[in-house]
């Protein structure tokens, strides 16, 4: 039976993981960090409303026919993790209300309206006299005056992220994968165009070797590329997020403020996450109390004071991104058995399912079910293997 290794064991290598097992290869999976760590664990679980159908307009860009077939897929994969596991992930239509209260947030909520015209995704604009029946928790922030706009949006989707992991990593046990927690991988030794052997900092099982490799390692890929002598930018970009109690459905919609970088995520449980931040932070994955402040009096400005309490927690993650905002998806430039998924970026629990049936049918040399040319490796190398600028 052929064998892969996987180097990471977020969103994107334990997706990854889990499709190549279904498909009969013997999989490991090596990864140095506890979930907690992860920007996989971390993330709020937003998935940004699709147009109904089955498919999009020929203007939607690569990235939008992908984010379009993933969230097709996550239906399909909340239904089989739930049977194969007993773990319900949280998958939802919840909806959101896209909000505007500034020059900048309308600006952006104007070109969203257009893009959500272009592709068909159902959206609603409520005049604000109307809001409070609409979604009573903001009536007060709507007396104020604080919001100024709001488009209501069905098709929203939300999803518990470490449900999801860990209905994941317990479906990739079902089918035979094999876990190397808590082990860094320090080397990649290669012969021949080929990865012959990885070399970790576990005294036990100090070398690895595997016919396939497949590094996921998020926000530190760049540094094991490095490894290879290939140089394909992956950066971190930090988010924070502060996690709230209210009673279960007081708001019973997620709000995005403007584009969503800004937002409130309701549980049904009565947690709210309020994020987020993107920061340049290098590799610190610690919060601060400027940006955890804010977030607080984001929260403020939205819902009354006396329907939350003290924050229960916060925590901080490295999103990996590239500098074209695309991910990088394929066969690593001059490696035959070596493979690259990462620079998801804000997206990366949205599009983990796409990017494990496109990255499986690579590793297993079959035709691609889905167009991923657009995240190609090469676009970010210089011919010399050094980036382009
Ligand atoms: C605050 C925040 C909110 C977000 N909200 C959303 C959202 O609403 N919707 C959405 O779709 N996405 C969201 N994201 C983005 C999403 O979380 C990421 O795109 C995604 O988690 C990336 O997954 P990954 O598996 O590539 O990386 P990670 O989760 O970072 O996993 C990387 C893995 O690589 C391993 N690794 C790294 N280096 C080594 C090494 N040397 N040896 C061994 N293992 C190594 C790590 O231990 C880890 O297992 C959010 C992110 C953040 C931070």
């Amino acid at each position: 039976m052929p064998n892969c290794c996987i180097i990471g064991s977020g969103v994107i290598g334990l997706s990854i993981a889990r499709e190549l097992a279904g498909r009969g290869l013997s999989v490991t999976v090596v990864s140095r960090d506890p979930p907690q760590a992860l920007a996989s664990w971390a993330a709020g679980g937003i998935f940004p409303a699709q147009p109904p159908g089955d498919s999009l307009p020929p203007t939607a860009t690569p990235l939008e026919q992908f984010t379009f077939v993933s969230d097709r897929l996550h239906s399909e994969w909340a239904r089989q993790l739930r049977d194969e596991t007993g773990i319900d992930t949280g998958l939802r239509r919840c909806g959101t209300l896209a909000i505007a209260t500034s020059d900048d947030t309308s600006e952006e909520l104007s070109a969203d309206m257009r893009r959500w015209q272009r592709l068909g995704v159902r959206h609603q604009p409520i005049a604000t006299k109307d809001l409070a029946d609409c979604e009573p928790a903001v009536a007060a922030a709507v007396a104020a005056g604080t919001i100024r706009e709001a488009v209501l949006l069905p098709d929203e989707v939300q999803i518990r992220p470490p449900r999801h992991l860990a209905a994941l990593r317990a479906s990739c046990q079902h089918r035979g994968v094999e876990f190397l927690d808590a082990v860094s991988v320090t080397g990649l030794q290669t012969a021949n165009g080929r990865i012959e052997a990885l070399a970790t900092d576990d005294s036990t099982r100090p070398i690895l070797t595997a016919d396939q490799f497949c590094i996921t390692a998020g926000a530190w890929s760049e540094k094991l590329l490095t490894l290879l002598g290939l140089h394909i930018p992956t950066r971190p970009w930090r988010g924070q997020i502060l996690l709230q109690r209210t009673a279960p459905g007081f708001l019973r919609r997620v709000i995005n403020i403007g584009a969503g970088f800004d937002y409130l995520i309701p549980r049904p449980d009565g947690r709210l996450l309020v994020g987020s931040t993107i920061e340049d932070a290098g590799f610190d994955a610690s919060t601060t109390q400027t940006e955890l402040t804010r977030l607080a009096l984001l929260l403020q400005s939205l819902l009354p004071k006396v329907s939350f309490g003290p924050p229960e927690a916060s925590w901080a993650a490295l999103r990996p991104g590239t500098p074209d905002g695309l991910p990088v998806l394929g066969q690593l430039p001059g490696i035959a058995n070596g493979w690259l998924a990462t620079g998801h970026y804000r997206a990366g629990l949205h599009l983990s399912p796409a990017t494990a049936v496109v990255m499986a049918d690579s590793i297993c040399g079959e035709p691609a079910r889905h167009a991923f040319e657009a995240f190609s490796p090469e676009r970010l190398l210089a011919p010399d293997g050094l980036l382009p600028h």
